[in-house]
């Protein structure tokens, strides 16, 4: 009895160690400097060796902060490469860091979600696979925005830059 307590106690010190190191994960974040470059509306970061695509935070949020990005400006920036895609965490401006994601890669600034206006969606699946958080799934042929993975940056409304060109029947919509 004594030994399957011990067992018990010790399995359930292991979860919560795990539970408790996972939510103080810190993302290992890389230098990058270069200079900007707007294509189609998205912002990439010409390092001098590769061009990449740069996630950023929606222009209001950026704004708000004093952060004005214009093409063929020298920038040095902290992010994580996701993918294809340079997600950004902070900037630095003269020296000063100003942060536009936290430590564990959240967004900083107030998010309002996309949904899928059931009655309109026509189920084409087009816009599932351009959203970067992969918050958009189709449930019985209908497209559905999970609220809790969407970082709000409108892709599935103004499209990718590439094919996708946003939801052919304007059936999606931001939470107001
Ligand atoms: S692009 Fe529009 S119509 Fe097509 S699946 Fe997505 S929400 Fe539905």
């Amino acid at each position: 009895m004594k030994k399957k307590l011990m067992i018990i106690i010790v399995v359930l010190l292991t979860i919560a160690f795990n539970v408790f190191s996972q939510s103080n994960e810190k993302i290992e974040l890389t230098n990058y400097s270069g200079k900007l470059k707007q294509i189609a509306g998205n912002w990439f970061l010409n390092t001098g060796e590769d061009i990449v695509e740069l996630s950023l935070a929606p222009d209001e949020f950026l704004k708000d902060n004093n952060i004005e990005l214009t093409s063929k400006m020298e920038v040095s920036l902290n992010g994580i490469m996701q993918e294809d895609e340079l997600v950004v965490h902070s900037f630095i401006i003269d020296g000063n860091e100003f942060k536009i994601r936290d430590e564990s890669g959240k967004a900083l600034w107030k998010i309002k979600p996309y949904y899928v206006i059931p009655d309109k969606c026509i189920g084409c699946r087009l816009c599932v696979s351009p959203c970067p958080q992969g918050a958009i799934t189709m449930v019985k042929g209908i497209a559905v925005i999970d609220a809790d993975k969407c970082d709000g940056d409108g892709i599935c409304v103004l499209g990718d830059g590439k094919r996708y060109k946003g939801c052919p029947v304007d059936a999606i919509k931001q939470v107001k």
